[in-house]
């Protein structure tokens, strides 16, 4: 299994439109950040997307534009499905399978309500959307894919473990069922804004205690803002097996 990091920054994307802090104004590429989604090939040729920003045209063009399978969905902010629209030519010859919660169904109906018309406008994307309840497994494709609810302050979104992997993002509190189903994973992919507290995401040292606490093999922190500071200051901060993850940035999962 192999996962590319098609973006790894905060809602806003890093550099911050107009600001001139040392991270927004570097022009180190690492610390250029699109809005966090990734790209898991599950077997060749096969590939799940999890999330789609504002920014997918621009990923999945720089990714290559590979196939799809599948897109499965964490939550409804608009940093995490902004770019549904764009995914238009997946949606051929037939409709896209779309994995979410009941809420976030329906705030992608009030989002793209063309998109669910009985009586289409042609060339509109179409999806087939499977609710999915959090507190059991489900299959795409025959793979097994366990959902992880956490909490994004008082929102219930979900995460995606599959397989040896296990992706969490805009958490800012772990329920200790959802730590058990992570515990001991090979990768862990979890979300650090910047190294202040924020009240609907984790920081720094919490994302590095959940990491204690999980135990993965290796961790990769993503979703981060300007806030963080530069990469290079903040590497030195972290434990062995820990990383932060950067834009276009591919890592295999045994
Ligand atoms: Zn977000
Ligand atoms: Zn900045």
């Amino acid at each position: 299994m192999k996962l590319t990091f098609l973006g790894t920054g905060t809602s806003t994307g890093v550099p911050q439109i107009g600001c001139r802090c040392e991270v927004c104004t570097s022009s180190d590429p690492r610390e250029k950040r699109l809005r966090s989604s990734v790209m898991i090939e599950v077997s060749p040729g096969r590939n799940l997307l999890i999330d789609c920003g504002p920014d997918f045209r621009e990923q999945i063009l720089r990714a290559g534009a590979p196939p799809l399978s599948a897109l499965l969905i964490t939550h409804s902010h608009y940093d995490h499905v902004g770019g549904i629209d764009d995914m238009r030519p997946y949606c051929y010859p037939s409709s896209f399978p779309v994995y979410c919660l009941a809420d976030v169904a329906r705030d992608l109906r009030e989002r793209v309500p063309y998109c669910f018309r009985k009586h289409l406008y042609p060339g509109v994307p179409t999806f087939d959307i499977h609710v999915i309840d959090p507190s059991r497994p489900f299959t795409v494709d025959g793979i097994e894919i366990t959902p992880l609810p956490v909490m994004h302050a008082r929102l219930p979104i979900i995460g995606f473990r599959i397989g040896n992997l296990a992706y969490i993002t805009d958490c800012s509190a772990m329920p200790p069922d959802t730590l058990s189903k992570i515990h001991g994973v090979d990768t862990l992919i979890i979300n650090a804004l910047r190294r202040e507290p924020h009240m609907s995401h984790m920081n720094l040292s919490q994302a590095l205690e959940v990491i204690r606490s999980a135990a993965p093999r290796r961790a990769f922190l993503t979703h981060l803002s300007h806030g963080m500071g530069l990469i290079d200051d903040t590497r030195p901060l972290l434990p062995p097996g820990v990383d932060i993850a950067t834009d276009s940035l591919t890592v295999e999962i045994p």
